[in-house]
């Protein structure tokens, strides 16, 4: 998996912290925090996982 990074500011390498702002569980409308390469739900605890920079929010494809 090969993931656009910024080498020398690792906490917004994968997400612009703007963008984390306007992200929500698609489910339940709660706030997602970065965990790793995937964005995990603060409620439910649902999965989503970022290709290529992009927020893979597909409830179906969540883990
Ligand atoms: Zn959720």
């Amino acid at each position: 998996m090969t993931v656009l990074v910024q080498e020398n500011d690792p906490t917004t390498a994968v997400l612009p912290s703007q963008l984390m702002d306007l992200l929500v569980c698609p489910v339940d409308k709660q706030d997602l925090r970065l965990h790793g390469h995937e964005l995990v739900c603060t409620s439910c605890g649902r999965h989503y996982p970022i290709e290529d920079g992009i927020p893979n929010m597909l409830v179906e494809d969540a883990g």
